[in-house]
């Protein structure tokens, strides 16, 4: 810009700007079309049952490779098919494939275990979205109680009547729900009795540094206590290293998940993990345990 445009000018045409725009401008056409190319992927992270190290669940996260940009974090498209509505038909995809997938698993004689998946607040406001369930999960064959939905505290906003009528139609169903990135929402904790929840997952923000003396310790150990006498179970995010597992195996902490035991994985991946005790023929399914 030269000296003469007026710095509101500069300001307008700053071309970072304009490369964020045009950035999110292609993310937005290209989630247009991606269902339709086949671009999406579900890849699956284990949930680990802390004092038996058994894999007990696991969350699918949608993974997305666009033709010319490459991978792109949910993080950053997400936001942007919540804003375009994209996630509507986006969201029953995943619902779909995962609920598919886990039938296909239990049917092949995977020991059963629970399938999360994440719900956008726009999905859980969505006039028919309980019905929606009901449909894919009767659709795909699938037990209603190897369904969980993983929710954000961004529910709690609206209309406390509401919302815990619309957790309980899904509870109805059988389906279990949890409480993601716990502790970073801001909200009151006045929701935490009143709404209908089986889980807490802390934030991994707080379980970083939970192995060196910090406020954070404080913190985790004050949520697992919580969500113990609220008669919930608590499961810590983010779990890197067998010092932050040894903490909360010693603050009762009831379940983990992070890279310490699995990063996200293809469902074939999903299926090595599983397998990795192979039921013998009369034998009852035993879960599949991690050893770290
Ligand atoms: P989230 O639901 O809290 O998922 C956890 C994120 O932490 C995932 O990132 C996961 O790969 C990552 N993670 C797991 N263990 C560790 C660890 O030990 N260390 C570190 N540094 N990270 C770990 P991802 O897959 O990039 O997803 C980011 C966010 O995008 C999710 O946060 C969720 O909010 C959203 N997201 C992902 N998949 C879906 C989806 O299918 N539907 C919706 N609505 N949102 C999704
Ligand atoms: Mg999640
Ligand atoms: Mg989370
Ligand atoms: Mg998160």
């Amino acid at each position: 810009a030269s000296k003469e445009t007026g710095k509101n000018v500069y300001t307008f045409f700053d071309p970072r700007m304009n490369m964020v725009n045009s950035r999110k401008l292609e993310l937005e056409q290209g989630l247009r079309k991606a269902l339709e190319q086949q671009e999406f992927d579900l890849y699956y992270q284990p949930k680990i049952h802390i004092r038996t190290r058994k894999i007990i669940g696991m969350e699918a996260l949608i993974r997305w490779q666009h033709p010319e940009l490459g991978w792109v974090s949910p993080g950053e498209f997400i936001p942007i098919a919540e804003e375009t509505g994209l996630i509507f038909s986006i969201g029953e995809w995943i619902m779909r494939m995962a609920c598919m997938q886990n039938k296909a698993w239990q049917s092949q004689g995977y020991p059963p275990v629970r399938m999360a998946v994440n719900l956008s607040l726009r999905q859980f406001n969505q006039e028919h979205f309980v019905s929606g369930l009901a449909q894919i999960l009767a659709e795909t064959g699938l037990d209603a109680r190897w369904l969980e939905l993983e929710i954000t505290e961004s529910i709690a906003i609206r209309n406390e009547k509401y919302v815990i009528n619309r957790l309980q139609a899904i509870k109805e169903l059988g389906v279990s729900i949890s409480i993601d990135d716990f502790g970073t929402g801001y909200s009151s904790l006045s929701y935490l009795k009143k709404f209908p929840i089986d889980t807490l997952k802390i934030d991994r923000a707080f379980v970083r540094d939970i192995a060196k003396s910090s406020d954070d310790t404080a913190i985790v150990q004050a949520i697992i206590a919580m969500a113990h006498s609220l008669k919930l179970r608590v499961l810590a995010e983010g779990v890197e290293t067998k010092e932050q597992l040894a903490f909360l195996r010693r603050h009762a902490c009831d379940e983990a998940q992070g890279y310490l035991f699995s990063r996200p994985v293809p469902a074939d991946g999903m299926e090595k993990l599983l397998s990795r005790r192979i039921p013998l023929k009369g034998e009852r399914a035993a879960k599949p345990s991690v050893s770290v």
